[in-house]
C-alpha cells in the first residue's frame, strides 16, 4: 500500500484525486509542493501512469531541478518524468516539430545587436533605451497588452514602437532567430493549426502538474489548455498572495479561469508546516492589508509547543530592527553571521538585484562564505562604476584611449572622438585645441581648451584624495552627477533612484579602500569570485551549500524555505520598490514582501534604515502592522 501517512487529511485528498482537473489554493509553507510531489509518486506507483507522459512545470529552473531532486530521493523514476519549466517544454515541442533548430536561440547580447542599428536610425540611442525597448517587445510577446507595453520605454519613443517591432520582426526573422517569447507564440500557433502535433503532445503527456500557478501569463495558460483538451488531467497548485510577476505579464487571474473553464475540483490546505507561528502571524498581518485577494485560513502546525520554546534568548521569532544607516546595517549583518551556526540554514533576502551585489562584495572582503545562485550582473560592470573607475584612472596618469572615450563628454566638454592622436593624456588633448591649424573653429578651439584645463586641474586633486573623497569630488566637482541627472531625464525616470543608488554605494564602498587602485584589485577579485561561483551553481545547492550564508533576490526565493532569514533595507523606496506606486503596484510590492518573511522557518529578521538629518530615510510601510516586533 501506498504510504501516505506523512499527508494531513486534505494534502491526501489531493494526492489520490482522481481523473480530471484540480486547483490546489494555498498559503506559503503549507505543502503545496510536497503534495505535487507525493502526487507525481502517486501517479506512478498506484495509478501505474508511465513517467514519460508526467509533465511537470515550474517557473524557474531552479524550482524544476529543485523538484526533481526532491523527487529522485523517494523514487527511481525521477530520470523518465518531464520536470521543467514552461520554456524548455515549449523549446522541446517547437524542436520536435522542426520549427526551431538548437543554434536558432537568440541571447540577449544578439537580440540587442538586432535592435540598435534599428534605433539607432530614428534617434541617438544609448544601451539602456535599446534594453527597454527589448523588455517592451517581450511583454508584448507574452500579453499582447499595448498600453502596458507602452509604459516600459521612455516618452519621446512611444510614438515608434510599432514601427521598430515590426523593423525588428523582420531582422528577427531573417537571422531565423527565436527567443523565449517567441516560443510561446510559435507554440500556440503549432498547436492550434497543426492537428497531428497537437494530438501526439496530447497523448504524449497525460498528465499535467503545474507548480506556483499563479505567476501564468495568459498565453502559457492556453498552451496548457490545449495541451490538456484531451485528458484534462491539470493538477494546479499556487497561491494568489504569492504572484510577484506582473511586471512579466503573469495573470493569477488564470487561476479563477482555470477553475471555471475546466470546472476544476478545488482543495485548500490551511497548516503551515514551515515557519513558526509567530512569522505566520506576522506574515499573514501583512498580506492581510491587501484588498484584492482570496482570503484563507493559514496556521502554524503544533503552535503551543513551539509557541513555548525560546530561541536565541528572545521569545519572538520576528524582530525588527533599526540602524542609522547602511554601515551600521552592514555591521549588524555581519556581526549576525559570523556568529551564526553553520548547522542552520540562512539567507539575506534582497528586493534589487543591486542592493544583493553591494552585500556580496562586502562579504567576499570579510570573507565569509556565501553563495550567489543567479546570473548576477557584476555590479563593477556597471556603466557608472566604470566610468568613475576611468576617471580615478585618468587622474592616475593612464594613457588608457578607452578611459578616455567613455568619460571625455560625461559631461559634456565640447570635446571630439578625433582629438585623440596616438598619445592619450590631457596633456595632449590640451595640446590639439591648442594648434591652430585643426579642423574647429577659434570658438569651439577655446571652449574645448577651457574645458581640458578645467579637468586637469580637478584631476591634480583626484589624483591626491583618498578613493571616498576622489569620487565624491568626480560627482559634485566634475559635474558627473549632473550628466547622469541629464541622461536620466532623457531616458527613463526610473533610472534616477537605481543610479542613485549605485552612486551611494560606490562612495560608500571606497571608504573601505585607501588607495583607488587597491579598491581595483578588490574589483577584480570579485569579478573572479563571481566568474567561479556562478560556474559552480547547480540545482539546489539552495538549501545546501554547507554552512554558506544564501544570497538571494526575492524573486529567486520563491519557493524555498531557510532556517533564518534576514531582509535589510526594509525602507520605503526599496521596499516598496520605486516611488508614488499606485495601488496595484503596491498590492504587488507586498506580495513580494510576504513572500520573503514566509521562507523564514525559525528566524526573521527585518532591518531597517531611519536615516540622519541630512539624509532621512523612512521605514517601510509594510512595518507599520508589525509594530509589535520592533526590538
Ligand atoms: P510555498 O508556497 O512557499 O512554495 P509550499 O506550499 O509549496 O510553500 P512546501 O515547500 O511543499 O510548501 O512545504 C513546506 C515545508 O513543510 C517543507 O519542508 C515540507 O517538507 C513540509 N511539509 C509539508 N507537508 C507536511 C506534512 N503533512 N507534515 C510535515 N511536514 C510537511
Ligand atoms: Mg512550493
Amino acid at each position: 500500500m501506498f504510504n501516505l501517512t506523512d499527508c494531513n487529511p486534505s494534502q491526501r485528498e489531493a494526492v489520490t484525486f482522481g481523473e480530471g482537473p484540480l486547483l490546489l489554493l494555498a498559503g506559503p509553507g503549507s505543502g503545496k509542493t510536497f503534495t505535487i510531489t507525493k502526487r507525481i509518486l502517486w501517479l506512478i506507483h498506484e495509478k501505474e501512469v508511465a513517467p514519460e507522459q508526467i509533465l511537470v512545470i515550474t517557473f524557474t529552473r531552479e524550482a524544476a531541478l529543485s523538484m526533481q531532486q526532491r523527487f529522485a530521493q523517494t523514487s527511481s523514476f525521477a530520470g523518465s518524468v518531464n520536470f521543467g519549466t514552461f520554456h524548455s517544454i515549449f523549446y522541446q515541442i517547437l524542436l520536435r516539430s522542426g520549427r526551431v533548430q538548437p543554434g536558432n536561440l537568440l541571447n540577449e547580447r544578439q537580440k540587442l545587436n538586432l535592435i540598435y542599428p534599428i534605433l539607432k536610425k530614428n534617434k541617438e540611442c544609448s544601451a539602456e533605451i535599446a534594453k527597454s525597448f527589448l523588455d517592451a517587445i517581450a511583454y508584448y510577446k507574452n500579453t499582447g497588452e499595448k498600453e502596458k507595453t507602452l509604459e516600459k520605454i521612455p516618452e519621446e519613443w512611444k510614438n515608434c514602437f510599432p514601427q521598430i517591432y515590426r523593423e525588428y520582426e523582420s531582422a528577427r526573422t531573417k537571422v531565423r532567430g527565436v527567443d523565449f517569447d517567441d516560443m510561446l507564440k510559435e507554440c500556440e500557433e503549432l498547436l492550434q493549426n497543426n492537428t497531428p502535433q497537437r494530438e501526439y503532445w496530447q497523448k504524449r503527456f497525460s498528465h499535467i502538474l503545474i507548480d506556483e500557478f499563479q505567476d501564468i501569463n495568459y498565453r502559457q495558460y492556453c498552451i496548457v489548455r490545449l495541451l490538456a483538451e484531451r485528458h484534462k488531467n491539470v493538477f494546479a497548485v499556487g497561491d494568489d498572495d504569492q504572484a510577484i510577476y506582473s511586471f512579466r505579464g503573469a495573470r493569477p487571474a488564470c487561476m479563477q479561469m482555470f477553475v471555471r473553464e475546466f470546472a476544476a475540483t478545488q482543495i485548500l490546505l490551511r497548516t503551515n508546516y514551515r515557519s513558526h507561528q509567530d512569522i505566520v502571524e506576522a506574515s499573514l498581518l501583512v498580506i492581510n492589508e491587501n484588498l484584492d485577494r482570496f482570503p484563507k485560513i493559514l496556521e502554524a502546525s503544533e503552535p503551543n509547543q513551539r509557541k513555548e520554546e525560546t530561541y536565541r534568548g528572545t521569545a519572538c521569532r520576528v524582530r525588527i530592527k533599526e540602524f542609522r544607516d547602511a554601515p551600521e546595517q552592514m555591521q549588524y549583518l555581519l556581526h549576525c553571521l559570523k556568529g551564526r551556526s553553520t548547522q542552520e540554514t540562512c539567507a539575506i533576502l534582497f528586493r534589487t538585484n543591486l542592493a544583493m551585489q553591494s552585500v556580496a562584495a562586502r562579504l567576499g572582503r570579510e570573507g565569509i562564505p556565501y553563495v550567489m545562485k543567479e546570473k548576477t550582473r557584476n555590479i563593477y560592470e556597471h556603466f557608472i562604476v566604470q566610468d568613475i573607475m576611468s576617471y580615478l584612472r585618468i587622474a592616475a596618469g593612464t594613457a588608457e584611449r578607452i578611459d578616455f572615450l567613455r568619460v571625455i563628454n560625461k559631461p559634456f566638454r565640447n570635446i571630439s572622438r578625433e582629438a585623440f592622436g596616438k598619445h592619450v593624456s590631457l596633456q595632449a588633448l590640451e595640446d590639439y585645441y591648442s594648434m591652430k591649424n585643426n579642423d574647429y573653429s577659434a570658438g569651439c578651439n577655446r571652449k574645448a581648451c577651457e574645458a581640458i584645463r578645467l579637468w586637469k586641474r580637478q584631476m591634480e586633486f583626484v589624483k591626491n584624495a583618498e578613493p571616498k573623497l576622489a569620487v565624491t569630488f568626480v560627482c559634485k566637482a566634475c559635474g558627473y552627477e549632473r550628466y547622469l541627472r541629464q541622461r536620466a531625464n532623457v531616458e527613463n525616470n526610473e533610472k534616477t533612484q537605481e543610479w542613485e543608488e549605485i552612486l551611494n554605494y560606490i562612495v560608500e564602498e571606497a571608504g573601505h579602500f585607501k588607495t583607488a587602485k587597491e579598491w581595483q584589485e578588490a574589483q577584480e577579485a570579485f569579478g573572479e569570485q563571481l566568474r567561479k561561483g556562478v560556474a559552480r551553481e547547480s540545482g539546489d545547492n539552495a538549501q545546501a551549500a554547507d554552512g554558506a550564508v544564501r544570497l538571494l533576490t526575492v524573486h529567486a526565493s520563491k519557493g524555498l524555505e531557510f532556517d533564518s532569514v534576514w531582509i535589510p533595507d526594509c525602507n520605503e523606496k526599496n521596499f516598496p520598490h520605486g516611488n508614488g506606486l499606485d495601488p496595484e503596484h503596491i498590492e504587488e510590492e507586498r506580495r513580494i514582501f510576504y513572500v520573503a518573511m514566509t521562507r523564514a522557518k525559525k528566524d526573521l529578521e527585518l532591518l531597517c534604515l531611519t536615516g540622519t538629518a541630512e539624509r532621512p530615510r523612512f521605514p517601510s510601510r509594510f512595518l507599520i502592522p508589525l509594530n509589535r516586533y520592533r526590538r
